[in-house]
């Protein structure tokens, strides 16, 4: 294989960009071409392809966000709109595309794959860890730091005026940040996208931990949960009169900021495996670590459903905060 190029596609993700620095020095390493495609799939039907040299990556290891940007593309869920991204890198003559971004990214080049014959390898870029087949997504480690330090923040405050606080934490159909972010603040309780939320059993742990004069609370709750921070904080709120019960929502504050060392190691890693894999002939694959180990996972097989939450994890919440 000649020539490779690499997008970013779906949210960003910080390590994204340690990722793109390994993508393209592996490749140039071993005398590849490669190219940039700013934007993901929409910059692909869009012909935003350049050529790019190791400088272009240079000082990049330590910024958050994405060099190369991201988006999201309607068109590429058409064919019309794949046929003309499959044309783009053909007329280029690129050969083999790495796709750093989540399970949504991944079916897109699968079929792209499968429809136009373009080598694929998918490198999973999402703070929310939520592929099923790697126990590691780039952007997570950040992601849960930053929430723990704001937590950590508010816990200060919830302390000095003895306020109930309920603190809601990115996660849209996954509660990976909530659990462990919640764990590392030692959180009164974590509710998550995976379990119904049973708000008696909120009420209950607050009177139980009030008649033990425990009276700080740290309720982390992931955006996706069914029941949501903002109608629980109103409960609570109701329930509690003579407590000053507040509702923090993080937000995007999550998805920013300088990766950590373990984000900047993984990414590094997944990246200069993706271009080994290309260069080995693999395709329709992603990079994932499992047991701490780089392993290539079929799209088919592994991405495609969801990471399962940690139950044990969650029941440990309980016997943590007592
Ligand atoms: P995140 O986890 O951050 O949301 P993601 O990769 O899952 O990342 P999506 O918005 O689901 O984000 O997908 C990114 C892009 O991938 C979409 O805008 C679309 O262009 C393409 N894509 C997603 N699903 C498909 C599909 N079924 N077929 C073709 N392309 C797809």
């Amino acid at each position: 294989m000649q020539r490779i190029a690499v997008l970013t596609s779906g949210g960003d993700a910080p390590g994204m960009n340690a990722a793109v620095r390994a993508i393209v020095r592996t490749a140039l390493y071993y005398k590849m071409d490669v190219f940039g495609i700013r934007y993901g799939y929409k910059g692909l039907i869009e012909n935003e392809l350049f050529q790019m040299s190791s400088r272009d990556v240079a000082n990049i290891i330590q910024r958050g966000g994405t060099v190369l940007k991201t988006a999201r593309s309607k068109e590429f869920l058409t064919k019309e709109g794949r046929a003309k991204a499959a044309e783009h890198l053909k007329e280029n003559g690129i050969e083999g595309l790495v796709v750093i971004g989540g399970d949504g990214s991944f079916k897109g080049a699968e079929i792209l794959e499968q429809e136009h014959g373009i080598k694929v390898i998918g490198v999973p870029g999402t703070i929310d860890r939520d592929i099923a087949g790697t126990e590691y997504t780039i952007g997570f480690d950040t992601a849960v730091n930053t929430a723990m330090e704001a937590i950590d923040k508010i816990r200060d405050t919830a302390a000095a005026h003895e306020r109930l606080f309920v603190v809601e934490v990115m996660g849209r159909d996954a509660g990976y940040i909530a659990l462990n972010s919640g764990i590392a603040t030692g959180a009164e309780e974590i509710l998550v996208p995976e379990r119904i939320t049973n708000v008696e059993r909120v009420v209950q742990l607050i009177n139980y931990d009030q008649k033990r004069k425990k009276n700080v609370h740290i309720i982390v709750v992931a955006e996706g949960d069914g029941f949501g921070a903002e109608a629980l904080t109103e409960i609570l709120a109701k329930k509690y009169p003579e407590m000053e019960v507040r509702l923090s929502v993080l937000g995007h504050m999550q998805r920013g900021g300088s990766p950590t060392y373990y984000d900047r190691v993984q990414a590094s890693k997944m990246g200069y495996h993706a271009v080994l894999g290309l260069r080995e002939g693999k395709t329709g694959m992603m990079v994932g670590l499992q047991k701490n180990e780089i392993v290539f996972v079929d799209f088919g097989d592994g991405c495609k459903k969801h990471l399962e939450i940690n139950q044990e994890m969650l029941d440990m919440v309980k016997v943590l905060s007592q």
